[in-house]
């Protein structure tokens, strides 16, 4: 094999060689474009190396494969150079030429290609199988269109498309020898388009590598030449387009379901192609269909990867000339499902109208596979349940519950917190839990320690590594070796150190991408996530309005408020027309309050536009305080939440997700909890008058919005926020309003003693190494790969 460069020397004619060769520039004539063209080039070469070595490697053991509609990768420069080991001579080297390597990591555009902390799960699972080693491949669509560039227009989201492969996409290495021919629709009126893989070298930390192979759709024929000749341009162009649309746009819902045409056939085609490949892969290394389950298991990422379970069956059934029993048998030990939510709404359900016409076969086996296990159902608990488990529901209209034919192919079914799983037992699934107890297992998430700390925390990564040396990068659980440091008061002034320097660090991108900066005495108060009403924005931002009213009415001193920066980052679904409202309501407020001297300077409101990956490494790090206040029993897991606690923010949270879990390990004193707990949600559900009794503090905050003092004197404009707060609210946010100012004064009176407010910080870190994805995917080998 070609050993590629790994001296000052060799990186840099490499580089050289690149440019000249890829680029045909010499440096001199580069643009920026150029040298990170040139650069990834070489970086890649070492990539490229490690997968062959991976792949040479004895394939006897089961392969992990990896199903997920959305990957949310960031940036991969920064990663790769970490993963082989050569930032440092990649530095000298440029250095060297006099590149500039900053410059060149600015250029990267991230590949989007999800929504948030789902599609967020998936990129650091695939980190963390590579490093561990574990035989893996991720399969996913590679949208020609990513999750869409969030502005601002007076205050308003405008998307714009999120063109991520402008000039390249240099990661990828495009496989078109395994292309595969995908087929809608039935006998007759059937149509078909080829899907292409693109793999990503998922790069392990020093050494592993594994596979994240994106499908692209092509037509079969690109062009209608007879149609072109006969100056019909449209029309010869038609079939392309038609298939192409198939990977063309990411859609950009979280935690709702589309049920649009367009995204099942998006989902057939990402599941069928990567069944396919895994299947013929098995035979062509002299496999046989009886050892799938031992060779390969698919693990469904929520249910938009479902229908890969009838794709199965009709592979082995219609293609493979197996009998139903034997491909049933098969089939069932291949998938193992993780739901990903707890909102009703949240579930999938296809109309079967539509799959008749878009998969006629698959709803044939989707039938059977339903009949066969009612069967079941009716002899073990009796008639009266089967309308409940049913695959099929009837009503609004005849439709297939995708996470119940999930739950009934898989080997397991697990949620991601143990909050979660519980309430997915007990209020999601119960009659499936009852019916198949040993099923149900939980692995709460967690994110990758590379890209979030080491990558993304460089100045406490050092510090870290000084104190306990660098065996963190790979078993976080090692951080509890920095609780003793917590007392030790040089330690403490060094952390607060590195937090005042993160605050620099993000400035610098602030100013330049959002011509605005925080004030880096400032309490950094953060709520970064996606923008729902179950995630509660309004929560912290009527908190805000409130502090704010209380010094513009001179009940309150400014000079009593504790000096804070609220920063909001969040894009709402271009479609929800409420979510995209707070965003709205979030801007007004901010303009209004950060221009008024009456507040001193003391409270300002920051809310910089398109939050993503490569803006979440900068904020979580300098971040002093982590908002994770949705109503409890509604966020699954959080990940968010995880990333600040590791990077030494303190959390003020409710009682959810895995908020639950973080509280428990840093303990009660070191985290600002607050709030209803699920149970008293369900209690109180029933009979909730929001408007009944509501605190003085949101009454004011609310009777502000109302008089139109953010939306110059218009009262309509906000109107629908207040009313639907005080008629509907759903997610309870006047419920809990009290209790989170309450919790916010607790945050002021601790930050007061800096010293004590770090010693806190650093047993948030010292203490979170569980929530490393590297020990999420141990318990999915434990709990649920076997
Ligand atoms: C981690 C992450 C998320 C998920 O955040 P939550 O607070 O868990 O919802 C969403 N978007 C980006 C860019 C992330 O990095």
């Amino acid at each position: 094999m070609i050993a590629p460069p790994t001296t000052v020397d060799g990186f840099v004619t490499e580089f050289l060689l690149n440019l000249a060769q890829d680029r045909g520039v010499t440096l001199q004539d580069s643009t920026v474009d150029d040298r990170y063209l040139a650069l990834v080039r070489t970086v890649r070469g070492h990539l490229a190396a490690r997968r062959l070595e991976t792949e040479r490697a004895p394939r006897e053991r089961k392969t992990i494969c990896y199903l997920s509609a959305e990957y949310l990768l960031g940036r991969q420069l920064d990663n790769s150079l970490l993963a082989t080991g050569l930032e440092d001579i990649a530095a000298e080297a440029l250095a060297a030429c006099g590149v500039d390597l900053d410059e060149l990591r600015a250029h990267e555009i991230e590949p989007g290609l999800g929504n948030g902390g789902l599609g967020r799960l998936a990129a650091c699972f695939v980190d963390s199988m590579a490093t561990l080693g574990v035989s893996s491949i991720g399969y996913g669509i590679r949208y020609e269109y990513g999750i869409f560039r969030q502005s601002f227009e007076n205050g308003q989201q405008v998307e714009h498309p999120d063109a991520w492969m402008r000039g390249g996409s240099p990661w990828e290495f495009p496989r078109p020898e395994r292309a595969r021919i995908i087929r809608f629709g039935g006998a007759e009126d059937g149509w078909a388009v080829r899907a292409v893989p693109y793999d990503f070298v998922v790069p392990g930390y020093r050494s592993g590598a594994g596979i994240l192979r994106l499908w692209s759709a092509e037509a079969l024929e690109p062009l209608d030449l007879p149609a072109f000749n006969a100056g019909d341009y449209e029309r010869a162009v038609r079939a392309k387009t038609f298939a192409e649309n198939l990977s063309k746009v990411l859609y950009p819902d979280d935690s709702s379901p589309q049920g649009k045409e367009l995204r099942l056939q998006q989902q057939y085609f990402f599941a069928a192609a990567s069944v396919g490949d895994v299947v013929d892969d098995l035979l062509a290394g002299g496999g046989t269909l009886d050892d799938l389950p031992e060779r390969a298991i698919f693990q469904l990422n929520d249910t938009h990867p479902v229908i890969a379970v009838p794709e199965l069956m009709r592979l082995l059934i219609d293609e493979h000339d197996l009998g139903w029993d034997t491909a049933w048998a098969i089939t069932q030990r291949c998938f193992a499902y993780t739901c990903h939510t707890l909102l009703p709404e949240a579930l999938e359900v296809w109309p079967v109208d539509l799959l008749r016409r878009l998969l006629p076969r698959h709803l044939d086996i989707i039938y059977r596979i339903n009949e066969e296990f009612l069967l079941t159902v009716r002899e073990r608990l009796g008639e009266e349940r089967v309308a409940a488990m049913s695959i099929i529901a009837e009503s609004p209209v005849r439709a297939v519950r995708m996470a119940h034919l999930a739950t009934i192919a898989g080997v397991k079914v697990n949620g991601v917190a143990e909050l979660h799983s519980q309430l997915l037992r007990d209020a999601v699934l119960p009659d499936f839990a009852e019916f198949f107890p040993q099923k149900f297992t939980n692995v709460t998430n967690g994110v990758t320690p590379r890209r979030f700390l080491r990558l993304a925390n460089p100045a406490l990564s050092a510090l870290i590594t000084e104190a306990i040396g660098d065996g963190w990068v790979t078993d976080l659980e090692r951080l509890r070796e920095l609780e003793p440091f917590a007392e030790d008061a040089a330690f403490r002034d060094a952390f607060a150190q590195v937090k005042a320097g993160n605050k620099k660090r993000l400035n610098d991108v602030l100013r330049v991408r959002d011509r605005t900066e925080i004030d880096e005495e400032h309490l950094l108060d953060v709520m970064v996530k996606r923008l729902h009403e179950y995630k509660r924005q309004l929560l912290r931002l009527l908190h805000v309005v409130d502090t704010y009213e209380g010094v513009v009415s001179g009940r309150v001193a400014a000079s009593a408020l504790q000096p804070r920066a609220v920063l909001f980052g969040a894009k709402a679904a271009p479609g929800y027309v409420m979510a995209k409202r707070i965003i709205h309501l979030i801007n007004a407020v901010a303009g209004v309050v950060n221009d008024d001297a009456r507040l001193e300077g003391r409270l300002r409101v920051l809310y910089p536009a398109n939050y993503d990956v490569t803006l979440a490494e900068r904020v979580i790090p300098a971040a002093d305080l982590s908002e994770q206040i949705s109503q409890a029993g509604k966020e699954a897991s959080g990940t968010g939440n995880m990333k600040f606690a590791l990077n030494g923010a303190l959390t003020i949270g409710t009682d959810d997700g895995a908020n639950v879990e973080i509280r428990q390990l840093v303990g009660d004193e070191n985290f600002f909890l607050f709030g209803m707990t699920e149970p008293e949600v369900a209690a109180l559900a029933p009979a909730y008058r929001p408007g009944e009794s509501v605190d003085a503090g949101a009454r004011r905050a609310l009777d502000l919005i109302a008089s139109g003092a953010f939306s110059g004197g218009d009262r309509s404009v906000f109107e629908p926020i207040v009313t639907n707060l005080l008629t509907e609210d759903r997610y309870m946010v006047l419920a809990d309003y009290r209790a989170h100012a309450d919790a916010q004064a607790r945050v002021d009176a601790a930050y007061a003693d800096p010293d004590a407010w770090t010693r806190a910080a650093v047993l948030n870190v010292a203490r979170c190494g569980y929530f490393s994805s590297d020990r999420a995917i141990r318990d999915y080998q434990e709990r649920v790969w076997g």
